[in-house]
């Protein structure tokens, strides 16, 4: 399977990498609300137009009073780039290890969700299938449920 890495923004300026397995598939996980910042979990996600559009905000931004005599104003800061693409990397790591401990309850994955937040069976990692009504009601009932990147899941395949 070849997957396309595209960098996208949030927001909130955060960067990072998005793997599709086309500028389609990412227009369609866009459009369907699918795309988070691993960051801050923003879901107005884009992809970056150009890297002088960079924004880290404040709390990244470098120790004001010494700016490098060599950096431009319009060009992003190399190593705070690096630092949220460390970030990601970490992230999706520790998401393959989550995904590959996880018990495959495919369509049950509602229900096992919800017994499991209501402390009638075991907590424990779970991953499968929801519709999208699924998803509303556990969201309703405050079942916290993380969205597994299209490349990560494969419940849905035999
Ligand atoms: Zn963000």
């Amino acid at each position: 399977m070849s997957m396309k890495v595209f960098d996208l923004q949030c927001s909130h300026g955060h960067v990072f990498e998005g793997w599709f397995r086309g500028a389609q598939a990412y227009e369609e996980q866009r459009d369907r609300g699918l795309l988070t910042c691993p960051v801050c979990a923003d879901t107005n996600v884009e992809r970056k137009i150009s890297a002088a559009r960079l924004n880290m905000g404040r709390g990244l931004a470098p120790e004001s009073g010494q700016p490098p005599a060599q950096q431009h104003a319009s060009r992003p800061n190399e190593s705070e780039v690096a630092t949220l693409t460390g970030m990601q990397a970490k992230w999706l790591a520790h998401l393959q290890e989550v995904v590959k401990r996880a018990e495959n309850v495919g369509d049950q994955f509602a229900s096992e969700a919800r017994k499991m937040h209501k402390g009638e069976t075991e907590e424990r990692s779970i991953r499968g299938t929801a519709t999208e009504k699924e998803k509303r009601e556990l969201a309703e009932e405050g079942v916290n449920v993380l969205p597994l990147p299209d490349f990560l899941d494969d419940s849905q395949r035999h």
